[in-house]
């Protein structure tokens, strides 16, 4: 095989395991609206794809639409 497939492979490999490891710890966390003190939990590819940091998350609360960087909580809702 060439060296190039093994590159491509790898990087496909490691985005994946990213991926999944992401699913499965919005699955286990959740956030607190810092305006209405709403606790909810963000699923999916929402939580894969919002812009974050190590401790926080750029999410919008589904109850008053606030927008903004909510530490992640750790536990389910
Ligand atoms: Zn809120």
């Amino acid at each position: 095989m060439h060296p190039v497939y093994i590159i491509i492979i790898a990087i496909v490999a490691y985005a994946v395991i990213m991926g999944v490891m992401a699913l499965s710890r919005g699955k286990r966390s959740h956030f607190v609206c810092p305006k209405c003190g709403n606790n909810f939990q963000v699923k999916g590819a929402k939580y894969l794809f919002s812009p974050k940091t190590f401790t926080s998350h750029y999410v919008t609360c589904p109850k008053c639409g606030y927008s903004g960087m909510m530490d992640v909580e750790p536990g389910a809702k």
